[in-house]
């Protein structure tokens, strides 16, 4: 370990060239720079494992923001993404040479949303601390001194001159981006006061490039969003002034229209609004309440112990549904138990569509009622109970439907999309619901109850993997292992980064060492909640790694959910699957 300057650090890969790669050791430490102190303080131990974690502060003389762009919270994370996203860029373009992954510099991938993110962090005084890693150079495996030199002594400051400095034609993009996300901020502390559940402005550009992409869709064939009159309202946001836009009240909205007219599109920008976007989105005034939960029907995920009677009892074999555990479930009771853990961990929005949802779970039409009995179908469809969750329970639903026209009996808005163009359709829809009655019958059997919180055994979560207390790795953007256990969140359609799964890892890996020996899950949440508000992202990994990201107390329970070795307090016995 060791300090002092470029010189010294120059002088110690001096003594290092040519020698065995582990001698890299020796420049581990705190090296100043003139612009920045950089640290070092675990080295890779050959040049194809894991890349050396690298962090730099920088001081607020050398980033030169300027001072409106880092006056609160909000313009500081705006601030913070727009300057990952920068170094980001710059370090994927920087080519290394050598073994392994040599000379790499990668820094996680900031992507469309804004989130605090440990990657690059401005601090209160116009400061900020950067993380990434760096590939150290090696010839097979020694160390390779002049382009260590090269990488450590060039490219870094390099990076911090062209990318964390912010030269006088940036700044007003900078400030750009602190003012958007702080308007972005007002709009949601607006929306809450005003009691709507989501807000959608005029101008807005929602699709996205691909299936798979979350950049936005470019070209003049986009329809920017524009309100219905009915229902417009205005914003005044501090930078921006004066929105006009969509106000989403509670209750039960339904996104009609015929198919690929762009209800699904709309749908997945309320379900992205929980967070906010960097300038150039499309979505930097989509927001929507950070408690909405996208729901959705996930055959062949496991389910523990949840209360799902409300929507399916009177199961073949007299299964228990009031504990209902299954290793695979079904589309219908997938979306039950994913509807009733929301509910558990707070949510008050739900977001479905019926693209993605198991359709016997959705409706049941006056004919099946007929042919099948009450008596011989477990299932209560979501038709029959989602007013209730509204008028009872305070819990509003938004809906995409094309084809089940069962929900118009039940909706107190709904929108058409026409050719991407919303249209309030509530009046009409009215008139169509008294004009063609369905005949059906509710099928609710009295009334719903959301039941108490399930209390979880912290310690029936592993985390560790041979001589490893904690192993948290995510193989790729759907995928999480923790210990021995592998959690598939493909389904889980909130989750916006790679960083946000690793957090979660290490999340689970900190509910398993509780004190106590059951934790009701609710208060599991809630706790790390608490400590990501004292401690920050480092509260989860003292080694501070740049890679992790904050995330919702939804995907959280949503990955403890579907963790297939958790335990519960009084576990009755794994029952089958349905
Ligand atoms: P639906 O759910 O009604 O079938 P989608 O939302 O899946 O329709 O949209 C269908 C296609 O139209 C998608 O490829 C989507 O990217 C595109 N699209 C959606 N909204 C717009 C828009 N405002 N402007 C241009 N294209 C759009
Ligand atoms: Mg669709």
């Amino acid at each position: 370990m060791s300090g002092s300057g470029p010189d010294a650090l120059r002088d110690r890969i001096a003594r290092i060239d040519g020698a065995s790669y582990k001698r890299y050791r020796e420049i581990r430490g705190t090296w100043t720079f003139r612009d920045f102190t950089l640290h070092m303080d675990y080295v890779q131990g050959d040049p194809y494992a894991m890349p050396t974690p690298v962090r730099l502060e920088v001081p607020a003389g050398t980033i030169r923001l300027p001072e409106e762009a880092w006056r609160t919270n909000a313009r500081r994370l705006g601030c913070a993404t727009w300057l990952a996203a920068r170094f980001a860029r710059a370090a994927a373009r920087v080519r290394g040479h050598g073994s392994g992954r040599s000379g790499e510099v990668r820094m996680e991938d900031a992507g469309q949303k804004v989130m605090p993110r440990t990657s690059v962090m401005v601090g209160p005084d116009g400061e900020l601390e950067a993380r990434f890693t760096v590939g150290l150079p090696g010839r097979g495996r020694r160390v390779a001194g002049a382009a260590a030199a090269e990488l450590l002594l060039d490219t870094v400051p390099g990076l911090v001159r062209r990318t964390l400095t912010v030269e006088d034609d940036a700044q007003w993009d900078v400030l750009a981006a602190a003012e958007a996300n702080e308007d972005a901020e007002a709009l949601r502390a607006f929306i809450e006061h005003e009691g709507l559940i989501a807000f959608v402005a005029d101008g807005a550009r929602l699709p996205r490039a691909s299936g798979v992409s979350d950049v936005p869709l470019e070209g003049d064939r986009v329809v920017p969003f524009r309100s219905p009159p009915e229902l417009r309202i205005t914003a005044h946001l501090p930078n921006a002034g004066r929105i006009d836009g969509m106000g989403l009240r509670p209750g039960v909205t339904l996104i009609v229209g015929g198919g690929f007219h762009g209800k699904s599109t709309l749908l997945r920008a309320l379900e992205a609004g929980v967070y906010d976007h960097v300038p150039g989105d499309g979505r930097e005034r989509v927001v929507t309440r950070r408690d909405a939960v996208k729901i959705r029907a996930e055959d062949g995920r496991a389910v523990t112990g949840v209360d799902i009677s409300a929507f399916i009892d009177r199961l073949p074999l007299e299964r228990d549904t009031k504990r209902f555990t299954t290793p695979n479930a079904s589309g219908a009771t997938s979306q039950a138990a994913s509807i009733v853990e929301a509910l558990e961990a707070g949510a008050c929005v739900l977001l479905v569509d019926e693209d993605t949802s198991a359709t016997n779970f959705m409706t049941r039409d006056r004919r099946m009622q007929e042919l099948v009995p009450r008596s011989g179908e477990p299932i209560t469809p979501f038709v029959d109970r989602v007013r209730e969750m509204h008028e009872r329970h305070g819990v509003s639903t938004v809906l995409v439907v094309g084809g089940a026209g069962d929900y118009l009996d039940v909706a107190d808005t709904v929108i058409r999309m026409d050719a991407y163009r919303p249209e309030d359709v509530t009046s009409v829809a009215r008139e169509v619901a008294a004009r063609h009655p369905t005949g059906r019958r509710s099928e609710a059997e009295g009334t719903w109850t959301p039941p108490g919180p399930r209390r979880l055994r912290p310690h029936s979560i592993d985390p560790s993997l041979g001589r490893r207390d904690v192993y948290v790795r995510v193989p790729d953007a759907r995928t999480l292992r923790v210990g021995e256990d592998t959690i598939d969140l493909g389904a889980v359609e909130q989750l916006a980064a790679r960083a946000q799964i690793r957090a979660i890892g290490l999340a689970l890996a900190h509910i398993a060492r509780a004190d106590e020996a059951e934790l009701q899950l609710p208060q599991a949440l809630r706790r790390m909640e608490a400590l990501l508000e004292s401690e920050g992202l480092d509260g989860l990994d003292p080694s501070r790694p740049g890679d992790l990201a904050a995330f919702r107390r939804f995907e959280l329970a949503a990955a403890l959910n579907r963790l297939r070795s958790l335990g519960l307090a009084d576990d009755g016995a794994g029952e089958g699957s349905t």
